[in-house]
């Protein structure tokens, strides 16, 4: 097998951010070279002579060029074609690294190990990877092939034997793969759930979360609009006997990422080519007759903020994707008078998107006009029609010691009447993920030890940036640091503990971007947030001072008007200031919440508690100054700080496993491999970074006593001394591993890659 191949080291430069090989290639006997074309892409070509100035090579057409010699890369040798990691190709240029892969995904084997990182590429298609058969010959170890299946046994069998919690954190853009990646490792551990019907329950409450979180984006049909973190806890770990388990228990289903706001823009607002959350249109197209007439229910057409787009997506059966969830709802314990109320709230919201407004006087003044959207929605969230008309067209307002009520506008009105609509959704969102924690979790013990997956959207950077990339990007640059960390730094310091002589490796380390967002009082966060509580605050006034603050910063560029670029690890993004203030503000319409807790059902009386409880402070904001009833909550970005903190504080106490989803091209269509598209994200992630920094170092390490015991038998001579140490020198003498190969520590023995494999094979023979 290809993939146990060792191969002489040999010489390599990491230079300007490219993998070289310091070798002149006219030294080379090599054939095989790679040449870039003017589309960027690389060709696999004959070289047929080589010179000082010049190459001539032979393009597989049959064309005969001559070249600069710079412009050609080295080639691995056939016999390396698809090797399941990237660490064992002599050659680790990016065309290598960008063939390696493509060659694999042609075969449908869309996984490959970057070192300790597993990358997946998306295939868009069904592939035969999955299912019992595989789920077993993984655990039985019958196949080592890279596989979310593997890097879920090891993380199992390290929580087993290390007794410490285990996260498997899953990254890549939009599209990429992330959430099936996660199901699919979830399905792993739900397979050693052992019949206990809890891992049922596990699965389950995925199609709940996809129906109410994900929606029809440009860039994916199925897009998670929040990221989520699931702990998986397995109890009794002493009474697991291999990778047996005999019950697991899941706790926490974490929608620790949602922007309100934003992600749930599109209840009210749709962009072209894309849909509402999945939920609004499988009620519509898959609620049984009697529950249509109870919520007066109609297609999804007749709705104002369903019909600016196409209703249904290629290849989604909308009911009978409403059935699945229906189901699923009853596995994990729903109960229906809840599954009730939770669609009524969602056609409550459907419903609010058709009331209309009339004018009342020359001031542009409105009122709802009255009708069926009007009475429906009061009906289903339990008050009276006047109640609601007044809640859409009014605003309190205190002057001095009186209370005065003002009339709204029409762009007032609308603008109440979505917020609403929208809080709902938002509250509806989380008060089910809590359902569902504790329905899960009713009366068992919270001991043992934990497997997370987290499964968060990656850097983003599109034309044009606003707030939510600033604080995806932002979250991604903290994901990135503990990747470093993890990966780098703890390395480096292992070797530095050892004792052993190993030149450090310098590698990109983002703690000057993580300031520039976090240093207080003159940061990113902090100036945005001290300019949101300025009643004169504006874009333009925040953008100004970002520069006048920050103007040292290295990771910082001030650019013209209401701009900036912050330089991210994944590259630079420049971010427009427009409606930072607004967004991060995140106003709460008093009189809403009013509404919602004078209501007689009992998820609008929660909705506004919970949303009360979340104004810890109040401000005063420039629409208090203008009189109106609204108060703050916490800011976004300081609520999402909090969250992302505390997020990472669960996973520092976590071994990381890291999985890197890779989207092969933009038409989500199978067979398809744009080379530059994954080379970017590649860059991205850092899985270059990482597998030069693993070759570089001593990835197998070992203890002197476990050298010793393992190997020890081979040696054909007697030892005078029969310390490990003493042993262990003498096996390497004996096997004439090479002193640049290895590296021996206070307490153990470093090797570099491929090097134990020799001493393994003796063994297994003997
Ligand atoms: P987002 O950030 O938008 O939520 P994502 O990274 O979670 O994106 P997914 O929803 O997991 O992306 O994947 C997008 C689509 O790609 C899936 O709906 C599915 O069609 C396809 N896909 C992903 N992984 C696989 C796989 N292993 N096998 C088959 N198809 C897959
Ligand atoms: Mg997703």
């Amino acid at each position: 097998k290809a993939g146990n191949m060792q191969l002489p080291s040999t010489s390599r430069s990491y230079i300007d951010g490219r993998w070289g090989d310091t070798t002149p290639l006219a030294t080379k006997k090599k054939l095989q070279s790679w040449y870039q074309l003017e589309n960027g892409d690389w060709e696999l070509v004959n070289v047929l002579s080589t010179s000082a100035d010049e190459t001539v090579i032979s393009i597989p057409e049959g064309k005969v060029s001559r070249v600069k010699g710079e412009s050609l890369l080295p080639a691995n040798p056939d016999i390396l074609d698809g090797v399941d990691d990237l660490m064992q190709l002599s050659y680790l240029n990016e065309p290598s690294v960008l063939y390696n892969l493509q060659y694999r995904y042609d075969r449908d084997m869309i996984y490959t190990k970057a070192g300790p990182v597993l990358v997946a590429i998306n295939p868009f298609k069904k592939v035969a990877l999955y299912g019992n058969n595989f789920i077993q010959a993984y655990k039985d170890k019958e196949i080592d092939s890279p596989h979310v299946y593997a890097i879920t046994d090891t993380a199992m069998r390290e929580m087993i034997r290390d007794e410490v919690n285990q996260s498997i954190i899953i990254s890549g853009e939009s599209g990429a793969g992330k959430t099936e990646t996660a199901k699919i490792a979830m399905q792993y551990l739900a397979a050693l759930g052992g019949g206990s019907g809890i891992e049922n329950e596990i699965l389950k409450t995925n199609p709940i979360l996809e129906a109410f979180g994900n929606a029809k984006t440009s860039r994916n049909n199925n897009s998670s609009r929040f990221g989520k973190l699931i702990e998986i806890q397995f109890s009794e770990t002493g009474k697991i006997s291999g990778a047996r388990i005999q019950t697991c228990e899941m706790i926490i289903v974490l929608s620790a990422f949602s922007f309100k706001n934003y992600y749930l823009k599109r209840v009210v607002q749709c962009a072209k080519g894309e849909r509402s959350y999945h939920s609004f249109y499988q009620l519509c197209a898959g609620a049984p007759r009697s529950l249509k007439e109870k919520l007066n229910l109609q297609n999804a057409d007749d709705y104002e903020y369903l019909r600016q787009t196409n209703i249904s997506i290629d290849g989604v059966d909308d009911a009978e994707d409403f059935r699945i969830v229906m189901e699923a709802l009853d596995v994990v314990h729903i109960s229906k008078e809840n599954q009730d109320n939770v669609f009524a709230m969602i056609a409550a919201v459907l419903w609010l998107g058709n009331i209309s407004f009339e004018m009342i006087d020359s001031e542009n003044h409105v009122k709802p006009v009255e009708g069926e959207s009007l009475s429906t929605v009061s009906k289903l969230i339990g008050c009276s029609v006047e109640e609601l008309s007044l809640a859409l067209s009014t605003r309190k307002m205190r002057v001095g010691t009186d209370t005065i009520v003002q009339n709204l506008t029409l762009s007032q009105a609308i603008e109440t009447r979505d917020a609403l609509a929208k809080s709902i959704y938002a509250c509806l969102f989380d008060w089910l993920v809590e359902q569902i924690n504790k329905s899960l979790s009713v009366g068992k013990r919270r001991s043992g030890r934990t497997i997370s997956i987290l499964d968060i959207y990656g850097f983003e950077s599109f034309d044009r940036n606003s707030f939510e990339q600033f604080c995806i990007n932002y979250a991604n640059e903290r994901l990135q640091q503990h990747f470093n960390r993890h990966l780098f730094k703890l390395e480096q310091e292992e070797y530095i503990q050892d004792g052993i002589d190993w030149a450090k490796v310098d590698f990109e380390d983002n703690q000057d971007c993580l300031n520039l967002f976090e240093k207080k009082p003159l940061g990113l966060l902090s100036l945005l947030d001290e300019e949101s509580t300025f009643p004169n605050g504006t874009d333009l006034t925040f953008a100004e001072k970002l520069k006048r603050h920050l103007r040292s910063n290295s990771c910082f560029k001030g650019n013209r008007g209401k701009a900036f670029t912050v330089s991210h690890y994944a590259g630079k993004v420049t971010y427009d200031t427009t409606s930072f203030l607004e967004k991060n503000r995140d106003l709460l319409h008093l009189d809403s919440i009013q509404l919602l807790s004078s209501c007689s059902c009992q998820l609008p009386k929660i909705f506004a508690a919970s949303m009360l409880n979340q104004s810890e402070k109040q401000v005063t904001g420039p629409l208090h100054k203008a009189g109106g009833a609204e108060s703050q909550k916490l800011s976004v970005a300081m609520k999402f700080k909090g969250q992302l903190f505390q997020l990472m504080q669960r996973l520092e106490s976590t071994t990381p496993h890291f999985i890197r989803c890779i989207k092969p091209n933009n038409c989500q269509s199978p067979g398809k491999y744009e080379q530059g598209l994954v080379l970017q994200q590649l860059r991205c992630c850092g899985v270059l970074e990482v597998v030069r920094i693993s070759r570089s170092g001593f990835p197998t390490r070992m203890t002197h006593q476990k050298f010793a015991r393992r190997y020890g038998f081979l040696l054909l001579d007697e030892v005078a001394a029969q310390d490990s140490l003493s042993v262990s020198v003498a096996i390497l003498h004996q096997f004439n591993i090479l002193p640049e190969m290895y590296q021996v520590g206070y307490t153990k023995l470093f090797f570099r890659t491929g090097q134990i494999g020799v001493l393994e094979d003796t063994r297994n023979r003997t």
